[in-house]
């Protein structure tokens, strides 16, 4: 018997482990061969201001098209590309298709246009992350302030000292910096306080939490935060007008959330963003 404990229980695995484990190692391989395969792709989620819902841009949000009928979420791969140390590879090619579209859209549609990438930490501590984003910049012609990269909490907590390195470097080059699943990564206050960093992404798991007290206070006092702190905020995760609304009355910011829209093909993101009118018109 094999157990496996978390916090709250722990369960025992015997024949269901090793069909997990084969499960896990066939999707390996298959991941292995899904960049070159051209199975991968981006969704894109539009990423508003709080008060009155106008589009600031984008997070692109991989996909994998596993098989014809399989359109596989981030949440379900990620973790494993990331354990296979393939997350680095498939994180530039990330990077420059959103760089690509983020230019094209802000040529042809919306020229303030924002696109948020999301960065692993074995990207951010790669010696020549900072080499592979000044190519892309160089080779979409984006501006680097249209550039937002998406760290998460634990990406600071092994290395801090070299992240901090790393994330002044990339703010000195005028792209920006966001801290992703705020809130729950238990990093430490003094830290962030001194991370070159401009948001906080409020984890979608306080906006559900915003129904009961405790959750209100919590959000609020990471709102208060990120003022003290003097950066900005999105909140993610808002799925109803009620947290919008009560997100709203707690400060200014950003948001991001079913609400406003889901993750899209970036066709259909167009039509659903740029051109809400028309309906059958193919843009890209
Ligand atoms: P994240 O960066 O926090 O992205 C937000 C996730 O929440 C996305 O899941 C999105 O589909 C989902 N979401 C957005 N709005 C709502 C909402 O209103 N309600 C609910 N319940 N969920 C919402 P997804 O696409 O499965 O991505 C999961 C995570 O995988 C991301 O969390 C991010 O950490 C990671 N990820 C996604 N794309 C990439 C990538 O290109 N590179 C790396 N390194 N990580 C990525
Ligand atoms: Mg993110
Ligand atoms: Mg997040
Ligand atoms: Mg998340």
């Amino acid at each position: 018997y094999v157990a496996k404990q978390s916090a709250d229980h722990i369960m025992f695995y015997d024949t269901s482990m090793s069909e997990e484990a084969e499960h896990r190692l066939k999707l390996l391989g298959d991941l292995r061969h899904a960049l070159s395969l051209g199975q991968f792709s981006l969704y894109y989620q539009p990423i508003v201001n709080l008060s009155d819902g106008t589009l600031l841009g984008a997070e692109a949000l991989l996909r994998w098209q596993k098989t014809r009928h399989e359109l596989l979420e981030a949440v379900d791969f990620v973790p494993l590309l990331e354990e296979a140390g393939l997350i680095v590879t498939v994180g530039n090619w990330v990077l420059e298709q959103a760089c690509i579209q983020a230019a094209r859209w802000r040529e042809q549609q919306s020229p303030d246009f924002v696109i948020s990438v999301n960065v692993s930490p074995l990207q951010l501590e790669h010696l020549d992350f900072i080499g592979q984003i000044e190519k892309v910049l160089l080779n979409t012609k984006l501006p680097p302030a249209a550039l937002m990269l998406e760290i998460t909490e634990s990406a600071l907590l092994h290395h801090p000292q070299q992240a901090r390195a790393t994330l002044a470097k990339i703010r000195q080059m005028g792209i920006k910096v966001a801290i992703d699943d705020f809130g729950t990564g238990f990093s430490s206050l003094s830290r962030l306080g001194n991370m070159p960093i401009d948001s906080l992404k409020i984890d979608g798991e306080f906006a559900r939490e915003l129904y009961h007290r405790r959750g209100q206070q919590l959000c609020q006092a990471i709102v208060q935060l990120s003022q003290a702190l003097e950066l900005h905020f999105v909140a993610e995760g808002i799925e109803t007008n009620k947290q919008k609304e009560m997100l709203l009355a707690m400060g200014e910011g950003s948001a991001q959330g079913f609400l406003f829209g889901y993750p899209l093909h970036p066709n259909e993101f167009a039509m659903a963003h740029f051109h809400p009118a028309a309906s059958t018109q193919i843009c890209n």
